[in-house]
This record gives C-alpha cells, structure tokens and sequence, in this order.
C-alpha cells in the first residue's frame, strides 16, 4: 500500500514515511492509493472476533509488509487493553463508549496506535522522534499519553498559560520521563505559530526529527476505523440489527473520515450524521455546496469548536470533490448550546444516562435527522469523551456535581512540571537544543 498526498503535488510514500511525517512535503494529507475492501467472506470470518482481532484484521491491510504480523498483533492488543461499551438507550438508539482509555477520551484510539508505531520505525532507523504538539487541552493529553515511555520517541506540549482548565493542565504536565510540557504565556495561536515556526527552521530540523502528531497524521486516522466496524459487528452479534446510522460529534472532521474508511472496507453502515456545534462550516457546505470556512465560535462543545477543519480536505478527496455525492452519504446538522444543555438534562431523564456536552451535540443531532427524515434505522452515537471532562457544563446543566473517575483524579495530586516560555520563538528553539540529542 502506498500513500499519496490529496495535493499530489509529492511523491508517493510508504505508511513509514507517511507517519513519521505527517504532513507531506507539499501541504497536502496523505490518503492510501487505494482503500482495501472486505469480502464477504473475511466479513463472516470476523462475525466473532474481539475488538484486538477487528483492530489488527484492518491494520494489516494499511501496514501489509511493513511490520512483521506477530509485532503488529502485539503493538494492536497493547493499544486496546481497555473496554470499548455499546449501551443500548432504547433498543434502536445505541451510544458507543469511546472513553474508557486512559485519557477518558476518543482521542486515545488514535494518539496510542500513532505513539507505538512511530515508536517502531523510529527504533528501525535507530532514531530518535521530537513530537511537537500544540494543544487548547483534550489533544494534547491523548498524545501525551499515547506517547509516554515509548522508546525512541519524545514529546514536547505547548499550551496556553492560564487557557486550560486545572485538570487538563495536571493531565499535561505530570506524566514526566519522554513528555515535556511548555506552558506559553499567550493564547493557542501563538503555541499553534511556534509549532509551525519550528517546522520550517532550517537549524532545527537539522538537530532534530521533528514531527507532528495531530489529526491530519493518518497514522491517527486508520485506528478510529476501528470502533465503527466493531460497533457494525456487535450490534449485529447482541441485538440481531443490521446498518446502523453514525452520528459523529465533528470539530476537525477527523472522526468522520475515519468512519468513512470503514464503510468503503465494507462494513455494514447505514448513513452518517455529521453533527456539529455552531462551527457549522461543514454542515453548510453539505447544504449549500459552497465551502467558507468562518472563524471559530467558542461554545460548550469546546472540543468541536473549528471554524475550518483539518480533515476536511481528505473528506473531500474521498469523495472525488463532489458535494452530491457527499451529501448522498453524509447529513451535516448543527446544535446549539442551548440545545446541548437540554439534551444534557432530557437523557439523564429519559434514559438516566449521562451525556458529556460533545455526546449531547451527536444524539441531538440523530434525533432531528429521524424526525427529518422519518428513518427507522438503528442509530450509534459515538460518545468522545466521559463527562467527568467536562464538570463545569455538566454542572451548570444538572445542577449537581459529576463524580471523577479514579484514573482521572489521580493526576490531581501529582506535582505539576512545566517551563514557562515566551512567545517567542527563541525561546522555544532555545527549549529544544537544551533537550538531549
Ligand atoms: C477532538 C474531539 C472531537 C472532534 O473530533 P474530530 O475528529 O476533530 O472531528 C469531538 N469530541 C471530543 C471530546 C474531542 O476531544
């Protein structure tokens, strides 16, 4: 398999290359030449397989040659050793569980696939990896986790001073040993520019492999196939129904694309609803065919506030740039916060389930599509994060406390590490010639 970048302007790569660079050379994302299918026969094979064999079964199709089969099976197994839930609301309303990983987030389906299999082929060419990452708070956490103690790969997080809340700051900052936290005294813009000044300065990148590790990676994409052919098989295995609707809560449209692959592999799915908060980009071009990024509006859904998403361009490529045939596959439908604060209460009464502000945005959007669309389909709603993330949104709906899980809390009483820097870029170049070569 090889991978080409949507602005096919660079050469064609291998997955090595792909993942160690994330971004082609050109400015473009890598896609694969082609997406490998399913037979019926291999479907039928993986009726009764755990989520490690579904994982593996897919990955090898990505990674053929690669990496040897047996280091690929084990890499895959040590990434998914958590459980991945499919709670039934009311026997056709479905919310698949993506926040029993480390970082109660779905970020860490990809951020720990990404981590171990940069961690392989750096070990390969005996080298060592520096991940820059700039984070508002969630996708940093995930990447710092999915990294931490993987040989031959660091990590350094620049984030806002004062921007994140305390727990995502502690998630940040005290994971210790290959992560390293920069706090910037500034705003996420000025940590996304340090980033990108890093990657074009000539004397940096002769000192050091850099390489970034965010949505755009498509090492990071391929894993979160993953959970929606899982979800095709095991509502088929526990419930008899056949293909489901996916509601997506969507910020850079990473998630969707993800499902996407997993349809043309073959995987059973229905239709897909891209749900977003306000940021409504995407869902106006479905509309209107007309794409026109806006600036970013902060709402509860923090996660999902992108006014002009990153994987958008990939979107696009899978569909030949046509947005009729997009649309034939995918409805956008927008929510607004007053909405999420609702759904937030509604399903604790209804279902007595509890909803964090990005879920609450993917159900409500289901529900207005069937009423929309009068669909009986069976529907999942791919929850991205616990709701423990979220306290104050969470608190400020229900009027009452949300419980932290234990692997959530533990991080409050470790001792905070971070350096303090500028936004300067001197003092960031200044950070990274200090770290070890
Ligand atoms: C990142 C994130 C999203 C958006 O996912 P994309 O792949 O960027 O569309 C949704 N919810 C949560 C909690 C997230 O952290």
């Amino acid at each position: 398999m090889i991978y080409f970048s949507t602005s096919k302007a660079s050469t064609p790569v291998s997955i090595k290359r792909a993942t160690l660079e994330g971004l082609a050379p050109d400015g473009g994302l890598y896609v694969p030449s082609e997406i490998p299918t399913f037979s019926s026969g291999e479907l039928s094979l993986l009726e009764s397989a755990g989520f490690s064999d579904i994982a593996l079964a897919i990955a090898k199709k990505f990674i053929e040659g690669e990496i040897p089969p047996d280091i690929l099976q084990d890499l895959v197994a040590s990434c998914y050793d958590f459980p991945t839930p499919i709670i039934s609301l009311d026997g056709s309303t479905f919310v698949e569980e993506l926040f029993h990983g480390p970082t109660l987030a779905f970020k860490d389906y990809g951020a720990r696939f990404l981590g171990r299999l940069t961690g392989r082929f750096a070990a390969e060419d005996h080298r060592l990896i520096t991940v820059l990452v700039a984070t508002s708070g969630d996708t940093g956490s995930a990447v710092a986790s999915g990294f931490h103690g993987i040989a031959n790969t660091r990590v350094v997080i620049l984030y806002p001073s004062g921007k994140v809340s305390r727990l995502q700051e502690q998630q940040l900052t005290t994971a210790g040993g290959n992560v390293h936290a920069l706090e910037v005294r500034g705003d996420f813009d000025d940590c996304q520019r340090l980033v990108k000044e890093a990657f074009v300065d000539p004397e940096l990148r002769m000192r050091h492999t850099l390489t970034s590790a965010n949505s755009i990676n498509i090492a990071r994409l391929i894993p979160q196939s993953f959970y929606y052919a899982w979800a095709t098989l095991e509502l088929k295995r526990q419930y008899g129904l056949e293909k489901p609707l996916f509601s997506v809560p969507s910020g850079n449209y990473g998630n969707l694309t993800a499902g996407v692959l997993a349809r043309r592999m073959g995987f059973p799915i229905g239709h897909f609803i891209a749900a977003s908060n306000t940021n409504d980009s995407v869902t106006r071009y479905l509309e209107e065919g007309r794409y026109e990024p806006r600036p970013t509006r902060r709402t509860l859904s923090t996660a999902m506030d992108v006014g002009n998403p990153s994987n958008f361009a990939r979107l696009r490529h899978f569909y030949g740039d046509s947005r009729e045939a997009m649309a034939a596959d995918i409805t956008g439908i927008s929510i607004t916060d007053k909405e999420t604060m609702e759904t937030i209460r509604n399903s604790r009464e209804r279902f007595d389930y509890l909803m964090d502000p990005h879920t609450a945005v993917g159900f409500a959007a289901l529900e207005k599509y069937r009423m929309k669309s009068g669909s009986s389909s069976p529907g999942v709603v791919l929850s991205t994060a616990h709701p423990a993330k979220f306290r104050e949104a969470m608190q400020d709906a229900l009027q009452e406390e949300v419980d932290v899980p234990e692997r959530l809390a533990s991080c409050l009483n470790l001792k905070k590490e971070s350096t303090l820097i500028n936004p300067d870029f001197r003092d960031l170049s200044s950070f990274l010639n200090g770290l070890d070569t």
